[in-house]
């Protein structure tokens, strides 16, 4: 994944016959320039595509319908340039299976002054127009994207560049097959879930192998493949001297990297776009897959460990979402506090599984004892993740719905050497504060394991849960206690 272009959204742009062929010209023309705009954008990471302005109800459905069935349409985004009756709205917004952005613009970005006339006023009524078809949208409880402003707003691309970034993650999930090796690990609660509302709710579908399956195919690897990797390693880490070749780990390594080829192969094969595993359920292998599942996420693959699959089909989404972006995504556990009140911290970590993609530097390559799961040492990257803005995201599952949690963070520099520590890190500082941060998390019930991205905002990750109808439940620089515990309780009443 390198590049969002193949997808669409298509611009479509509401209007009615009362005003006239020139106006109509008119709205035209308007449409294609702002189109043409929006397309060359930076901030818009897909192709945008000029659609016909629709001016009747079987126009409209018919747009609606082309759109369900293209399958590089990933979105629509409307704008009423002119007044567009909005009962002619209701048969295609029924049928309408794409996320929808409201675009509420004009053509003009300022008043002419001296010129307005009734004929610019007969043209120029989206501040109306608009709210007309607000209402209709409103009306039919659907939720989508409302983006405000001139469309030569730098602020307005990009909000409407996130929106279609969270399509891209939305449209990515359709379909999309993801594969749980093993079950959950024992007892554990949050990583639990129900696969068969996911797949209604969301669209993707999870379903398990035994380990055996996948064991099968490392045993199979090519030895030409396998050099080929190792010699990858080579060029792109810093290799602990003992895993040189022919030095007392180098088989550690060997085994590494055929577990990753297995898992490539698997995933290939099956057209999987993520996976989970637990070290709990490893018969056959001789390591759990450390840098072979750090090296998949890198890939674009989404992962979580135990058997978290809500997870890993989270951090996948993400993937796709932050495509092209400077930054990256990974699989997320928080691990363990420093609670120095001067200078309070969370380090995110996991076993082994932590995205590269995030990494600051060249990660170093390792072989450590695990001290659970009772295998091989297994080899992994080390390395700290780059400082800057960050968010945490989890989606849960409360027994009667999905809920979204998001927690806005700041990533540190280590601020001292963590000489002993053999995995991946990160630390953070969460919103609004350490104590609001964690006791807001848990009072909403957010798992421990989450995606966390340098490179999505909470606007595109809250876009993205309105397209899956989803609750949506954001910590940051604004959260008091005391507002959150009302709005999960009036969530509660909400979803019942
Ligand atoms: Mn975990």
């Amino acid at each position: 994944m390198t590049s969002l272009k193949s997808l669409e959204v298509w611009f479509v742009t509401g209007s009615q016959h009362l005003y006239g062929e020139e106006t109509l010209k008119q709205v035209a023309a308007h449409s294609k320039t702002i189109v043409a705009s929006l397309d060359d954008a930076p901030q818009i990471p897909v192709t945008v595509v000029y659609k016909p302005t629709v001016k009747t109800t079987e126009e409209i459905y018919q747009v609606c319908m082309e759109a369900n069935a293209n399958p590089k349409c990933i979105g629509i985004i409307a704008w009423m340039h002119t007044f567009s009756p909005a009962k002619m709205w209701i048969a295609g917004l029924k049928i309408l299976q794409k996320p929808l952005c409201h675009f509420h613009t004009q053509f003009n970005r300022d008043i002419p002054w001296a010129e307005i006339d009734m004929d610019f006023m007969n043209l120029n009524q989206s501040a109306h127009g608009d709210r007309e078809f607000g209402f209709i949208m409103s009306r039919m409880r659907l939720r989508r994207k409302v983006v405000v402003g001139h469309w030569q707003d730098a602020a307005v691309l990009a909000s409407i560049g996130g929106w279609t970034r969270a399509a891209a993650g939305w449209h990515d999930w359709q379909g999309a097959k993801f594969v749980r090796f093993g079950d959950n690990m024992r007892y554990v609660a949050v990583t639990e879930g129900d696969k068969v509302e996911a797949e209604i709710k969301f669209g993707y579908s999870v379903n398990t192998h035994g380990v055996g399956d996948l064991v099968k195919l490392i045993k199979e690897v090519a030895d030409a493949d396998l050099q080929k990797l190792l010699s990858e390693y080579e060029d792109s880490y810093q290799i602990e001297s003992s895993l040189k070749k022919d030095k007392e780990k180098y088989q550690s390594l060997v085994e590494a990297a055929r577990i990753e080829l297995g898992l490539k192969y698997f995933l290939e094969q099956g057209n999987y776009k993520g996976f989970t595993d637990t070290f709990e359920d490893l018969h056959g292998m001789l390591q759990l897959p450390g840098i072979g599942a750090q090296r998949m996420m890198a890939a674009g693959y989404g992962f979580a460990g135990e058997g978290d699959w809500k997870t890993a089909a989270l951090v996948r989404a993400m993937k796709v979402m932050g495509t092209g972006l400077p930054g990256g995504n990974s699989f997320m556990e928080d691990y363990t506090y420093h609670f120095d009140p001067a200078n309070s911290l969370v380090l995110g970590s996991h076993m082994l599984e932590i995205c590269p993609s995030i990494a600051s530097g060249k990660p170093f390559c390792e072989v450590h004892p695990l001290g659970i799961g009772g295998k091989a040492d297994p080899a992994r990257l080390v390395f700290n993740a780059a400082a800057g803005p960050a968010l945490n995201a989890s989606i849960i599952d409360m027994g009667n719905r999905f809920r979204m949690l998001i927690n806005e963070v700041v990533a540190l520099a280590p601020i001292q050497g963590l000489p002993k520590l053999p995995v991946a890190r990160v630390l953070w500082k969460p919103y609004p504060d350490m104590q609001t941060g964690c006791a807001a998390w848990i009072l909403a019930g957010g798992a421990h394991h989450t995606g966390y991205s340098q490179n999505l905002s909470t606007e595109q990750m809250e876009d993205f849960s309105d397209m899956a109808g989803i609750e949506c439940v954001v910590i940051d620089k604004d959260t008091r206690l005391r507002e959150l515990k009302n709005q999960l309780r009036w969530s509660d009443a909400a979803y019942r």
